[in-house]
């Protein structure tokens, strides 16, 4: 099932929500500020742990991490980091596309059934909202596609929309 949802990522009580974050994990700004804000230093701490895959890099552009979310309502964080946009000819939506594939893989290989994903990559990131609206949607799509109907009817994939204009690209997309 699909939903939309206007408002801060903050604040749903889901299994996971996933952070738009940056290759180095320790976060940043727009979502990324307000996830560790609120989750508090332990979400640090233990994104720190995370292993660095080189200097600098513990999630590469494209893949996903998970953590607790810590004083979060949600039970997890899954760190993802988005592609930042040149022009679209550089591989931006084959790795916009991969970061919701390995979130929602990730999700489900810690049986969460219930997951929020923000804008990824449209704020700093400079993602066309629509562009990146559109392959957000195609990934989930194709991942409740491919489970039987009941699985699919009770897992919840929500697109938490900070605003208000974000969320009416998303009804546009799925009316
Ligand atoms: P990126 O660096 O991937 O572009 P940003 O955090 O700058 O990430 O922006 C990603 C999206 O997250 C934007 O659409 C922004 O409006 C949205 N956003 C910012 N704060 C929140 C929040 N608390 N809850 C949900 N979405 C948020």
């Amino acid at each position: 099932m699909i939903k939309i949802i206007q408002g801060d990522i903050t604040t749903l009580a889901v299994d996971a929500i996933v952070n738009a974050a940056n290759q180095v994990m320790l976060g940043g700004g727009g979502v990324d500020g307000a996830i560790h804000d609120a989750a508090g230093d332990e979400l640090y701490e233990a994104c720190l742990k995370v292993p660095e895959v080189r200097p600098g890099v513990r999630c590469p552009t494209g893949e996903a991490r998970i953590t607790s979310g810590f004083k979060l309502p949600a039970k997890f964080v899954i760190h993802t980091v988005g592609p930042v946009y040149r022009d679209g000819l550089h591989g931006e939506p084959e790795k916009l596309a991969a970061c919701y594939r390995n979130s929602l893989a990730l999700a489900a290989e810690n049986g969460c059934k219930s997951i929020a994903f923000p804008c990824i990559s449209t704020g700093i990131y400079g993602y066309p909202k629509e562009d990146a609206a559109k392959i957000a949607v195609r990934e989930v799509r194709k991942f409740l596609a491919a489970k039987n109907a009941k699985d699919a009817e009770e897992m919840e994939v929500i697109f938490c929309c900070f605003a208000e204009r974000d969320a009416a690209v998303y009804e546009k997309l799925l009316s």
